[in-house]
Parts: structure tokens; sequence; C-alpha cells
């Protein structure tokens, strides 16, 4: 599944393509990608439209639209666009195809069907589940101020704090176990009872992994031409904790543990994140 700064590199890709570029006609195949809009309703309000922008808050991708109307779209598993020319055979799953006025077809494909689109009449009445996302993490809406604030009034394990994109914006189960070591904290620990020097640690931790990620954005290859699996089955990244259990931490040998948090997998090194 995508995290932050894989959608960060799809919204790049995307927009030095289709910005600019007018919307012909937009045709829904698959209802369920766009819950709540008909298909004639869908393309009624995307036709002859130019695409301002395209931008990001937290995992969704936003399309400004020259009519004032804001198109989104979660990958969510497997959702992925393509940039087709007009000759060329639709890939699989091709759920939703826009037509650009470039003899271009931009293609939503998603095998697992969870991806979703909704269009918003207002950029500012954006839904709730927009509007509740904390800041986003790499610019200055997110202060160490705001952090500190934020791990005082939880109890709850750091680790599950950092998943909460109503609290931390961008860290998925990757970026949230490679953050803590980073910084050297314990996963376990609540969020209240944090230190402040190590919490400003955490802090610069978090922006530095997710950096780091948007940084090698060359290991994503991110091709829009390219119809078939998926953008981020790509070559190995190297993780410092993540999946390395029972291997020796880099920093002091000792074996990294793994433990379920959540129902969901935890890797630190038992040594460097005692406290
Ligand atoms: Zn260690």
């Amino acid at each position: 599944m995508p995290e932050l700064p894989e959608v960060e590199h799809v919204v790049r890709a995307l927009s030095a393509v289709v910005t600019g570029r007018r919307i012909l006609a937009a045709q829904l195949n698959l209802k369920r990608i766009a819950p709540g809009i008909s298909r004639p309703a869908f393309d009624r309000q995307l036709r002859n439209t130019v695409i301002t922008g395209v931008g990001r808050r937290g995992k969704f991708i936003l399309f400004k639209l020259e009519s004032g109307h804001v198109l989104t779209t979660h990958l969510r598993m497997t959702g992925k666009f393509v940039s087709l020319t007009t000759d060329q055979s639709l890939p699989p799953y091709a759920h939703v195809v826009f037509y650009l006025d470039d003899d271009r077809r931009l293609v939503f494909c998603d095998m697992r069907q969870f991806g979703r689109m909704n269009i918003f009449k207002d950029p500012l009445r954006l839904p709730k589940e927009l509007k509740t996302l904390a800041p986003e993490p790499l610019t200055d809406d997110f202060t160490e101020d705001y952090f500190l604030e934020t791990l005082s009034r939880s109890r709850r394990p750091l680790k599950h704090l950092l998943l909460d994109q109503t609290r931390v914006l961008g860290l998925g189960n990757i970026y949230a176990v490679e953050a803590l070591f980073l910084a050297g904290v314990n996963p376990m620990k609540p969020a209240n009872k944090l230190s402040k020097p190590r919490a400003r640690k955490l802090y610069q931790a978090i922006r530095d992994v997710l950096q780091e990620a948007i940084d090698a954005g060359s290991t994503l290859r991110i091709d829009l031409a390219d119809g078939n699996g998926s953008y981020f089955e790509t070559p190995e990244r190297f993780w410092r904790v993540y999946e390395r259990e029972g291997e020796p931490c880099d920093r002091c040998g000792t074996r990294i543990k793994r433990v379920v948090q959540g129902g969901r997998s935890t890797y630190f090194c038992p040594q460097c994140q005692k406290r």
C-alpha cells in the first residue's frame, strides 16, 4: 500500500502530465470507485474543464479544476493512474477513463477496487475525512510545539499515536517504526511519558524518514505510461528495522525484535529503543 512519500511521487508525476489539460469526457466504468455520484453526473461535473493543478493532502490526491471543483482520489491498496495515447489499448481494471485534449487518456486502474474518487464543488468545504487530518508533516504547519502538545495529550502507545492520521499525518506502518528507531524511542511507551528532548528527537526523525523516502524517489520509478502491475513493486529498499526481525541492529548488533501492536507488526531494537 502506498504511503505518503509514494503518493507524493504519484502527484508529481501526474502534475507533469495533466496540468493545463482540458478534460473532454470522464467515463466512470466502475460505479463503486465514485460512490454517491452517478455516471452521468461524474461526466457532467468534469467534462470540459481544465485541470489547473494536482496537489496532495495526506494520501488524498487533489485535482484542482478550472471550474472550482476538486476531484479527490485515494489510491488505497492498488489504485494507480496510467497515461495512454488514444491508440493504446486499455490496461486491465481500467475503472475510470479521462479523455484529455492532448489526445491522451488518463486511466485509473485498480485491481482490488478499494480506490475512491469524489468531486467537491467548493474546495473550502472538503469532507470530514480530509478536514480532520493532522498538519502536513513536511510543511511549517507541523511544528515541534504541535507535536509535543499532541504527545502530552495522549496515553496511547507511541506507535499507535503515530499511525493516527488525525494526530500525526503521513506515517504508515513502515515509516512509523523507522522513525521510532531513528529517534531511539520505545514504540510501546505511552505518548505522554516521553521526555521533551526525546520527543524533539522523534519529531525530527518523522520529518527525516519522510523526506528521505521522498528523496529516494528514484527507487520508486513512477511510470505513468506503464499499465501493468503496481507502481510500487520496486527493488528492495533498505529499512533499518522494518521486516528485519532476528537480524542484527546496525547500531549495536542486538537482534531486531517484532511485536504485534493493534494487529500490526512493530519492529524495534530492544537495546537502542529501551526507553
Ligand atoms: Zn540497536
